[in-house]
């Protein structure tokens, strides 16, 4: 009953946001993100189930990861549900590899993050998936990924959740840039769920004072995050 009225609290704030007309706490921002993830798992499961039915089955699993180095753009909350959960003292370990594991990944990158985040909602669909693509190329495995396994896949961002690729993992990789794609599976209640939630996402960036044009690279702003939660923590101990 408790969750009940406090997911129709979270659906009125979702309205309210997306008119323009309300800031979002960092918690319900949370909250509404955390949600929106766990409605994608569902329709994923969904999706595979058909994909079944139709002799087309999904092959993707933890630990599977050649699309881990596509360059994984983000809005604020999907960062802020990543950077939350890091900041758990139970997750220390994985945000202490993740944090020694990002100058490389930023050496690596390069210039990948700043061009991308200057193309959005700047170019045409097909010139930002152009640079998308030849970022991708490069072959920068995301920074999250640890011997192969994603290090934060309960909280990992939409964008990874829908990921997904039909009969083989063969052309997911980075590799396979400028062949063939990986073969997908369109099933429209997730693929409009999605938009939805993006435009979710990107309403309370816009409400945050994100830039309403400008995403940003997953790594580099849970890294930006998580250096200010540090800070914050540091300052908190020593008032102790
Ligand atoms: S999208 Fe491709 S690489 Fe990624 S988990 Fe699925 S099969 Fe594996
Ligand atoms: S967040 Fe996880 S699933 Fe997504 S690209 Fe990084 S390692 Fe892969």
């Amino acid at each position: 009953m408790a969750d009940d009225a406090e997911d129709a609290r979270l659906a009125q704030l979702i309205e309210t946001v997306l008119a323009g007309r309300a800031r979002v706490s960092v918690d319900d921002t949370i909250a509404i993100a955390t949600r929106l993830n766990q409605t994608i798992d569902d329709g994923t499961v969904e999706r595979a189930a058909v994909g079944v039915r139709q002799g087309l089955p999904v092959v993707c699993s933890r630990g599977c990861n050649g699309c881990c180095e596509e360059p994984v753009m983000v809005w604020m909350p999907e960062a802020q549900v990543v950077a939350r959960w890091l900041m758990d003292p139970a997750q220390l370990a994985v945000r202490t590899r993740f944090l020694a594991a990002f100058p490389a990944w930023q050496k690596a990158a390069g210039d990948g993050p700043r061009r991308l985040a200057e193309l959005g909602g700047r170019v045409s669909h097909d010139e930002y998936l152009a640079e998308h693509q030849a970022q991708w190329g490069r072959r920068v495995m995301c920074a999250f990924n640890h011997q192969g396994d994603c290090t934060i896949y309960p909280v990992r961002p939409p964008a990874c959740r829908n990921g997904h690729a039909v009969g083989t993992s063969a052309r997911c990789s980075g590799a396979s840039y400028g062949g063939r794609p990986a073969s997908r599976l369109e099933f429209t209640p997730l693929d409009e769920f999605i938009a939805r939630a993006d435009a979710v996402l990107h309403a309370m960036h816009v409400a945050a004072g994100g830039d309403r044009r400008r995403a940003m690279a997953l790594c580099e702003a849970v890294h930006r995050l998580l250096q200010s939660a540090m800070a914050a923590e540091r300052k908190a101990q020593r008032r102790r």
